[in-house]
């Protein structure tokens, strides 16, 4: 039915411009950012309301999405819309600070947070997957995983930085400031859909850059798309590009074509030998489904028919070929490289496979982002209502004028601007931290007021945050408390986001692992121009990070307790 309501009624895509239907801005901008989550240009598979990540939907059905596109334009100023899991099930007096729509997804009581429970509540019409921003509507499109992606390859340049003054070296003491990759050399694997970003990630950092992937066709769509700058199927041409670009310093990406279980032991071989000098190894290869992973011995062409005749042959095969990609891993770490696991469960899998030091290079959290989360360093994102590029640029300019001692964040709005190409609604992403957020905020409603921009500006993140999710097998990896589970801290900050003013504020579980595995809130709220405007985005973007702070100050992180001390959070229980 999804494919015939979609032919009847065209694609969808918001209304841009400055007039509005609805009879708020806070209505207006959730209705425009539902719709955008389902252009064509933004979502997946917009016949069945799917926007990203799997099964990730905006709202529960066709008519659900019909009744929250209506509820929103009858919606006084000073009521509530709720919705559960995509759909609206309440209109509620509340007041003028209080958020336009409160949002529910995919929660289910912890004894029933499975798969199949949550599959069949689905088929039943009870629910649905919300994702993390497809059923809270502030999804981007593909900017966002290049730009995590990015501060990833920002923080690992500024962790070989530290490593290298740290050893007092003739070398380090040239490059003690470090803040890019120039001159580095990263190995990595997987070019798929969200591999694909690691490529331009990293030449976006300024460094040099190999990937392998089994598919020549995933690297061939790279290099179309302007994510890679070029691919061979000849090893020791790519070597010698790769390590030509890494002595003159030059960002240069290079696709080879080969398997990761028989390339990544190979460089190796060379590594030790002194033939070449790779600094950092990871991999994105789809290793947390065995299936999707290619086994040593297999061809492209063999593997669907391979893995579906037998599948637990198949997945032992797998496993056996990722022990030995990961023990070369290990073997890069020995070696002297910076060695992380990028979120693909590569670890586990390759310890399932047999190879016992399979956890001695940590996952990407603990090792780059955690340091950035105790800060209340997180996805700051932004989209101009008025769909004028030019929106985008002007705010781009404002942001680096605002933070001009961030070299980082002034590469990444430099190049972002020049390179991404906008998927829906005009709309940026980047790092910010506690006690910078509301100065972004505050400044784009200045902008709004004064006509510079030409229209309403929404502001809001992933829930992939500082503050807002529980998440042991990423996010919440290794606390340092051991707090991993504890998921407390993403309804604290949904329900700080609600008191603080939010335009609307979102509750989800499973988003980015699965059922069962995270609980996450996010929010978003409304640069219209007005004086409310501002000090509901003083409160909300001060306290939204701050929530991230307080959560690493409880976990006992001391850089959390000096952001806290020094930017003036108060934590009662905080020690000296
Ligand atoms: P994808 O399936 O689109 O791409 C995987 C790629 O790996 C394919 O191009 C495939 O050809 C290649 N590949 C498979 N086996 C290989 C082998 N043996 N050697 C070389 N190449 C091989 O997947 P994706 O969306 O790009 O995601 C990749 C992985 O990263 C997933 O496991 C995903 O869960 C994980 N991921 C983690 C994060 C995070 O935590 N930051 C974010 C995004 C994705």
């Amino acid at each position: 039915t999804g494919v015939s309501d979609i032919a009847r009624r065209g694609p969808v895509r918001a209304p841009r411009g400055s007039e509005r239907t609805a009879k708020s801005w806070g209505a207006e901008a959730a209705k425009r950012m539902l719709m955008n989550n389902l252009d064509p240009e933004v979502a997946e598979h917009p016949e069945d309301l799917v926007v990203y990540g799997g099964t990730g939907r905006a709202a529960r059905s066709w008519e659900a999405y019909d009744a929250i596109i209506r509820t929103l334009d009858e919606l006084e100023p000073d009521e509530t819309l709720l919705v559960q899991s995509g759909k609206p099930v309440g209109v509620f007096r509340t007041h003028e600070w209080a958020p336009r729509v409160l949002i529910a997804n995919s929660n289910l009581v912890g004894d029933w947070a499975t798969w199949p429970e949550f599959r069949r509540l689905e088929e039943l019409g009870l629910t649905m997957y919300g994702q993390m921003t497809a059923g809270s509507w502030i999804y981007i499109g593909t900017q966002g995983i290049l730009q995590g992606t990015y501060e990833t390859f920002a923080a690992v340049a500024r962790s070989l930085g530290e490593t290298e003054a740290g050893s007092g070296s003739e070398a380090g003491s040239r490059s003690e400031a470090r803040e890019d990759l120039a001159g580095t050399l990263t190995l990595t694997a997987g070019a798929g859909g969200m591999g694909g970003a690691q490529p331009l990630a990293v030449t976006m950092n300024g460094g040099a850059v190999l990937i392998v992937d089994v598919d020549e066709t995933r690297l061939a769509r790279r290099v179309a798309h302007g994510y890679l700058d070029e691919y061979t199927t000849d090893l020791d041409g790519a070597v010698a590009r790769v390590s030509a670009a890494r002595a003159a310093g030059e960002a240069l990406s290079v696709g080879v074509v080969g398997n990761a279980a028989e390339i990544f032991p190979e460089l190796l071989r060379r590594h030790r030998a002194g033939e070449l000098h790779i600094d950092v190894v990871t991999d994105q290869t789809s290793a947390h489904d065995p299936l999707a992973y290619l086994p040593l011995g297999v061809s492209v062409q063999e593997w669907k028919e391979a893995a579906a005749s037998d599948p637990a042959g198949f997945t032992d095969r797998a496993r056996a070929s990722m022990a030995a990609h990961v023990e070369a891993m290990v073997g890069f770490q020995d070696a002297g490289a910076a060695v992380f696991d990028y979120g693909n469960s590569i670890r586990r899998e390759a310890e399932l496979g047999g190879y016992d030091r399979a956890f001695a290079f940590p996952g990407f959290v603990p090792a780059y982002i955690r340091p950035l989360f105790a800060e209340g360093r997180g996805p700051f994102r932004w989209v101009a209502l008025s769909g004028d590029p030019e929106d985008i640029a002007k705010t781009d300019r404002a942001v680096a004028e605002l933070f001009p001692e961030d070299a980082a964040l002034r590469r990444w709005l430099e190049k972002a601007g020049s390179t991404v190409h906008f998927e829906g609604l005009p709309a940026r992403i980047c790092w910010l931290g506690y006690k910078e957020r509301h100065l972004a905020g505050l400044r784009f409603n200045e902008m709004v007021a004064s006509g510079e921009l030409s229209g309403p500006i929404v502001i809001g993140r992933d829930h992939l945050d500082a503050g807002s999710v529980a998440s042991p097998y990423r996010e919440t990896e290794a606390m340092a408390d051991g707090s991993d589970a504890i998921a407390d801290w993403p309804l604290l900050n949904a329900l700080l986001n609600t008191a603080s003013g939010a335009s609307w504020v979102s509750i989800h579980h499973g988003g980015g692992v699965g059922i069962g595995r995270s609980i996450h809130a996010g929010q978003v709220t409304v640069a219209d121009g007005t004086p409310l405007a501002a000090e509901k985005l003083e409160r909300v973007l001060t306290n939204d990070p701050g929530t991230g702070v307080m959560r690493h100050v409880d976990a006992g992180y001391e850089r959390a307790r000096e952001v806290a001390r020094d930017r003036g959070l108060n934590i009662p229980m905080r020690e000296e």
